[in-house]
């Protein structure tokens, strides 16, 4: 029954911790990366990593990112994830998320998880049998649901803000959107560009999902190889990681990238050359916060409540203007602006906790 943990000491993260339980095969690292804003909030990882070090440098370089992303979303949280070191294809088990779930509680609510790659609302309904520092449950227990038709409104507010600081006007009608890929979060994006009157061309290498998103909205189906080469206004990558990099950025003809995608940028330093080819480009982390703004809602007091849910998201649009506004006046890439202005939140949310309570005084 005794999970053997070993804290790691980790420059810079508040508790990196490993579990090891032979009874369940489990093999599972926690990051907390910040909880200056609030306990840490990202998702559970399964993945079949090749080694300990691999999960250690994904789950640390993930939870600095959940920590910058939930900063400018202001959802009141701080940032953390975790991972377990196996297939999820082949070693998931009941037993294997129980002990997941009591690794998780063992940290006493300083980090929360939710579903991730490898992971789904199944496994978690199991977690929260040992844990309820968990997220993401299903909708008739109280939960947020699913929050892919969130990640995609923030997505299309976030298009409106960059439509806006590129034309100089907020109109969709008549603008030409590409997007590459129609899953869970593409196909929501593009019924909302498309009810504002966008122009879609879109893309997925599953042929019957690109079909039913050009038939619901009237889109043409381009060929997801030259998807990211398309004439239009705005390219909204909502499949893969990495898209922009030295082979890409030369062949592209938008004005605007903005999509739903996670790390599109294969470096950073893709970002400045995006700014230097005078392409606006929506920082990943702050226009797709639509999902975690929503069950950060679900965690308040007093429970999920969607009208809270949509201001809140909705608020991306506000978000990306300042990421901009910090752009033009540092003349710096809007990546490094959004890092720049989570860092500001943070370092503000520090000295609020250092200063102390009138009942301190
Ligand atoms: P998904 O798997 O449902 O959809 C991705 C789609 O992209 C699939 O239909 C897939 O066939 C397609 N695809 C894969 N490779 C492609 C290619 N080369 N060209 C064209 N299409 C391709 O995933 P999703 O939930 O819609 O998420 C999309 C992206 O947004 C991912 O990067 C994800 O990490 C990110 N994201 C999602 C959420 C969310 O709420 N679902 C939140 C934040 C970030």
């Amino acid at each position: 029954m005794s999970l053997k943990l070993t804290r790691i000491p980790q420059a810079g993260y508040e508790q990196v911790v490993t579990c090891e339980d032979p009874e369940t095969g489990l093999r599972a690292i926690i990051a907390v990366h910040d909880t200056t804003l609030g306990p840490a909030l990202g998702g559970m990882r399964m993945w079949p990593y090749a080694s300990w070090d691999d999960a250690l440098f994904d789950v640390l370089r993930l939870a600095r990112g959940m920590t910058y992303k939930s900063a400018v979303a202001e959802t009141g949280l701080g940032g953390g994830k975790s991972v377990i070191l196996g297939n999820p294809k082949t070693q998931k088990s009941e037993k294997l998320f129980l002990a997941m779930g009591r690794f998780i509680d063992s940290l006493g609510g300083a980090y929360i998880t939710a579903e991730d790659v490898g992971s789904s609302v199944d496994d978690m309904v199991i977690v929260r049998r040992a844990t309820r520092h968990v997220t993401g449950l299903p909708h008739a227990a109280g939960s947020s649901g699913d929050p892919s038709p969130w990640t995609a409104l923030g997505c299309f507010r976030g298009i409106v803000a960059c439509l806006e600081e590129a034309f100089g006007s907020a109109e969709v009608r008549g603008r030409t959107v590409a997007i590459q890929g129609c899953g869970h979060v593409g196909k929501y994006l593009a019924q909302h560009l498309a009810q504002a009157g966008a122009t879609l061309l879109l893309a997925d290498v599953a042929p019957e999902r690109v079909q039913d998103v050009a038939r619901a909205t009237g889109g043409t189906i381009v060929d997801p190889s030259e998807i990211l080469f398309q004439r239009c206004d705005v390219l909204a990558p909502c499949a893969l990681g990495a898209v922009f990099n030295d082979e890409t950025l030369p062949r592209l003809k938008t004005r605007i990238v903005a999509g739903a995608a996670n790390n599109v940028l294969l470096r950073e330093e893709h970002g400045a050359r995006l700014k230097a080819m005078d392409v606006l480009y929506a920082p990943d982390y702050i226009i797709n916060a639509g999902g975690i703004i929503n069950v950060s809602i679900e965690i308040e007091a007093g429970g999920y409540n969607e009208a809270r849910s949509r201001a809140k998201v909705e608020n991306i649009y506000n978000a990306l203007k300042r990421v901009f506004a910090i752009s033009k006046s540092h003349n710096i890439s809007s990546n490094e602006a959004s890092n720049r202005l989570a860092e500001e939140i943070l370092a503000r949310g520090r000295a609020k906790r250092l200063k102390p309570s009138a009942a301190e005084r």
